[in-house]
């Protein structure tokens, strides 16, 4: 059996896992790890293989000294990428831009490409550049693919991914919806069809990815309609600490009323913002374990979550015209109930009706919770898009191989 590297390396940080392929989405990777810390004083490499789980705390220079160190663990405990049969390396890039829809064979004009799409992304694709020369170095022989987190909206029609603001200055700076979460997006979607037995040739959706980061996305017909992200990952749906869609005028007046600089605008959006910002927590456990002490905030946080979350509901409903299956996928998505029940609560009128028993099952694969009576099935589908960058990356390099390249 061939594995997969997979590779998503961050500013400070790289996380990797080696994949089987051919599981499935709730299936444990073969080895999962974690550089953290990279430039700091102290640093933290972990691996995880089975029941093990081995920490080397050092000093993490660079993402070279990073990825190295965790390579030496990974071998020294035999589960190695050399140690193993290794299909592909598959590399997690947060902006492909205009460029690039698929997933990518990775040769040296590739990485200067992505390496040029940094205005776009000033902090990811710099670092998903240096995992991408370290792993070449480290491992010449496997074909290293780029899997695009912007890929799947590629497709977006251009009402969808156009801004109304001058069409010059726009050009000029690249400024158009991109979406984000596309793998996840595409990778949960994909899995619809069949769970509602339709022909994904004839089937509308809304999926609704609620992790940490969260987005929406309307696809028809296997096409992206819209998407809620845009130029950055910033826009659309309420997050963990980030405020999706606001008035662009409270940026102004941040700036001349507030007297705050762009740089602490943009840390103020990104990460002091979201249900953080208005409840002092961004993860939906606590919020949840404060919702039920009766504190104000988090019910304030939640209201405006759900709130939020329900407008885009509403406006993916006209978009697509008739809707099949509305899907709720990632962490808060797939594990907390009272989220689904609350935003598609009072739809009936819509054909929207969640069965509350099978809406109250635990997290268990992909499942339909929705009423036999309800005409817009509703469902939970794990998304893992470590598997989906597998899948991608091994399927690219065995037309690669197939070529005659490897
Ligand atoms: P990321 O965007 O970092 O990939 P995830 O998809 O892992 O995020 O989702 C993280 C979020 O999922 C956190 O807010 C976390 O609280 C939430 N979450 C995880 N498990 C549960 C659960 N059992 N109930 C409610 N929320 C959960």
């Amino acid at each position: 059996m061939a594995y997969v590297l997979v590779i998503n390396s961050g500013s400070s940080s790289v996380k990797f896992q080696i994949v089987d392929p051919q599981a499935s989405a709730s299936d444990k990777p073969f080895v999962s790890g974690l550089v953290e810390q990279i430039g700091e004083p102290q640093g933290r490499i972990t691996v995880k293989h089975g029941e093990d789980k081995w920490v080397v705390q050092r000093a993490v220079p660079t993402h070279t000294a990073g990825l190295q160190e965790a390579f030496r663990l990974m071998d020294l405990k035999g589960v190695g990428p050399t140690q193993i049969e290794l299909s592909a390396v598959g590399h997690r890039v947060v902006h492909g831009g205009m460029v690039f829809s698929e997933p990518e064979l990775i040769i040296d004009p590739v990485v200067t490409m992505i390496r040029d799409l940094t205005p776009l992304a000033p902090l990811h694709n710099p670092a998903n550049v240096d995992g991408i020369e370290v792993a070449r170095a480290l491992l010449p022989h496997v074909p290293h693919v780029a899997v695009f987190d912007t890929g799947f909206f590629r497709a977006l029609p251009p009402a969808a991914a156009l801004y109304a603001i001058n069409a010059e200055v726009a050009e000029q700076n690249l400024i158009r919806r991109y979406g984000f979460h596309g793998t996840s997006h595409e990778f949960v979607s994909s899995q619809v069809p069949e769970l509602i037995g339709r022909d994904p040739k004839h089937t509308r959706q809304i999926v609704l990815h609620l992790g940490n980061g969260a987005s929406a996305s309307a696809v028809a017909n296997g096409h992206p309609i819209d998407t809620s992200m845009g130029l950055t990952p910033l826009a659309g749906l309420v997050m963990g600490t980030r405020s999706g869609d606001i008035d662009p005028g409270i940026i102004f007046h941040l700036a001349r009323e507030g007297g705050m600089t762009i740089d602490e605008i943009d840390n103020l959006l990104n990460r002091q913002s979201g249900v953080k910002g208005l409840s002092g927590v961004n993860d939906f456990r606590e919020l949840r374990t404060m919702i039920d002490n009766e504190d104000e905030n988090a019910w304030l946080a939640y209201n405006v979550y759900i709130n939020q979350l329900r407008r885009f509901i509403g406006s993916y409903m006209i978009a697509l015209g008739r809707v099949d299956a509305i899907t709720f996928t990632a962490g808060v998505g797939e594990n907390d109930q009272h989220v689904r029940e609350d935003a598609l609560e009072n739809l009936t009128m819509y054909g929207i009706e969640i069965d509350p028993e099978k809406n109250a099952l635990p997290n268990n694969g992909p499942r339909v919770i929705s009423t036999d009576a309800s005409t817009v099935k509703v469902l939970v589908v794990p998304t893992n898009e470590e598997l989906a960058i597998a899948q991608k990356s091994a399927a690219v390099a065995e037309k690669a191989r197939a070529a005659g390249l490897y």
